[in-house]
């Protein structure tokens, strides 16, 4: 009998991409309807209504109602958030609705006690707890492989001064690169001016939709001071920075940790570094064993994604989204096979073809920490970048390197400018270029934070912050496409690093 051969598992990977967008858009999100769960006679209830022609608020001890049509079940949720988050119980009523349970049509009605609203998840959605188990696995290795790979990265550069020269080229090769990123986003950004083609409709509609979630990510930005922001580099106690998940503190002391292990005795180094070394190498076997589940969990995750925001946002928004993706697309194609060209001797096929899987695992994750085990994984085994390099370059890199949060940093700066009708000056785009630059060394690499980075880019050139709500909905499917720019800048660094210190064995000499 013929054996069934099951294709590779980077295809496998990308037709779950494919399959999960797909089945992500049959079984999306229904837009008219809502979950209303309310308490009544104590017992708590759940009711879905679905085509209201009015959604009102009435808050207790207040005349006005806060009303709201149909297609605004976005707009509804954040304005129901807003009242808890402000401790207030509304009763809600429902008026020319369609009551899914009761199947009764054109109904209205008054809830008291509305506990939430919330909209009603579909299959596509539902499977998302496979996707979250698939990120939890690979995020659970981030650290430990930080702290391990590092230590012996450190360790193994042998001397001070081979470490500061290694060093010294990767943080310049990031922040150089970072540079470009932006500036190509701002130079993209003012030739197509995507906030000039912005309607003050979608403008209202948006604002009023993301407000509250905008103001929440605004406050989680805290009160951001740059010089507390390098003393933090320095862990008060390294345990606690483990177990928050603190990088740039993990990276500190593991690299300080490394350093010192070749200053002691061999005799008391070598355990050590023994230990590290076999720690690191569990850590990259253990991705072998979770790459099994990666096309599952990959299809759980866009579909969910796919299924809860929709592709059919990036429409209201379309020249924003647009800008950012052929940014993102220049960078990524066209910039690092600039630099690998200049500046190493592998081929650009060769390179792009080697961290597919890291590429679609980025997307999929929106996570360059998650995605870290993987990058390490591919620069090695596909690319021929030696341990000592990788271990080194790598996880500094998913960590203070995102050139794709930067780009597209830079555009959402200038479209938000544009919006509220704000003329940037040269010096004001520049100060945008300095902050996002270094901002990006402090974005932590999961998903999401680079929304909260751009509210200190916008604070330094004095654009509203509370303008980040215009770009709420439509961040998370751009979260996912700057995180492949994030993970590919740092495999390109690996590789031009490696060629210059002549630790790479070209996958493609290595061949011929
Ligand atoms: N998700 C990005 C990353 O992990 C960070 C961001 O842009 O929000 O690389």
């Amino acid at each position: 009998m013929k054996k069934l051969k099951l294709p590779k598992l980077h295809n496998q990977i990308l037709a779950a991409l494919l399959l999960g967008a797909i089945f992500g858009s049959i079984f999306s999100i229904n837009k008219n309807k809502l979950v209303i769960t309310y308490k009544a006679d104590n017992n708590i209830k759940k009711e879905i209504v679905k085509g209201w022609n009015q959604f009102c608020f009435v808050i207790p001890n207040k005349v006005d109602a806060v009303c709201f049509g149909s297609n605004q079940q976005q707009e509804i949720i954040s304005y129901n958030s807003k009242l808890k988050r402000e401790g207030k119980t509304a009763n809600v009523f429902v008026s020319g609705a369609k009551l899914i349970e009761g199947n009764s049509n054109n109904f209205s009605r008054l809830y008291t006690n509305v506990v939430s609203i919330s909209k009603e998840g579909t299959i596509a959605t539902d499977i998302k707890w496979i996707g979250d188990i698939f990120i939890r696995l690979l995020s659970m290795l981030a650290i430990p492989l930080v702290f391990a790979s590092l230590t012996v990265g450190a360790a193994s550069l042998g001397d001070i001064k081979k470490f500061a020269r290694i060093g010294g080229k990767t943080i310049s090769y990031y922040l150089i690169t970072t540079a470009v990123a932006i500036t190509i986003g701002l130079v993209l950004a003012n030739i197509v001016k995507p906030g000039e083609r912005m309607s003050s409709e979608t403008k209202n509609r948006m604002i009023s939709a993301y407000t509250e979630d905008a103001s929440s990510k605004i406050s989680d930005l805290g009160s951001y001071n740059i010089n507390q922001q390098i003393v933090n580099i320095i862990p008060k106690n390294p345990i606690k920075a483990f177990a928050d998940g603190d990088m740039l503190q993990i990276i500190f002391f593991s690299i300080f940790l490394g350093l010192i292990l070749s200053l002691i005795s061999n005799e008391k180094a070598s355990p050590l570094i023994k230990f590290f070394d076999g720690l690191s190498d569990s850590m990259i076997k253990m991705v072998d064993i979770i790459m099994i589940i990666a096309p599952i969990g990959v299809f759980a995750l866009i579909s969910a994604t796919v299924g809860e925001f929709g592709f059919d946002i990036l429409q209201t928004l379309i020249w924003y989204a647009a800008v950012v993706i052929v940014g993102l697309l220049i960078h990524t194609f066209g910039f690092y096979s600039f630099l690998l060209k200049m500046f190493s001797k592998i081929r650009i096929f060769t390179f792009f073809k080697g961290i597919r899987r890291a590429q679609a695992i980025a997307f999929s994750t929106s996570s360059s920490a998650a995605t870290l085990p993987v990058n390490m994984e591919c620069c090695q085994e596909n690319l021929g970048i030696s341990k000592s390099i990788t271990s080194f370059v790598l996880p500094l890199g998913a960590t203070i390197n995102m050139d794709g949060t930067a780009l597209y940093q830079g555009v959402a700066s200038v479209f938000i400018a544009q919006v509220f009708g704000i003329e940037l000056n040269i010096m004001q785009q520049l100060t945008i270029i300095i902050t996002a630059t270094f901002a990006s060394i402090g974005t932590a690499p999961v998903p999401g934070v680079g929304i909260i980075m751009l509210v200190i880019i916008l604070k330094s050139v004095g654009i509203p912050e509370e303008g980040i709500a215009l770009i709420m909905g439509v961040d998370r499917i751009l979260d996912m496409a700057r995180t492949i720019t994030n993970v590919t800048g740092d495999a390109a660094g690996a590789v031009i690093i490696a060629s210059s210190e002549k630790e790479i064995i070209h996958p493609d000499l290595s061949n011929a």
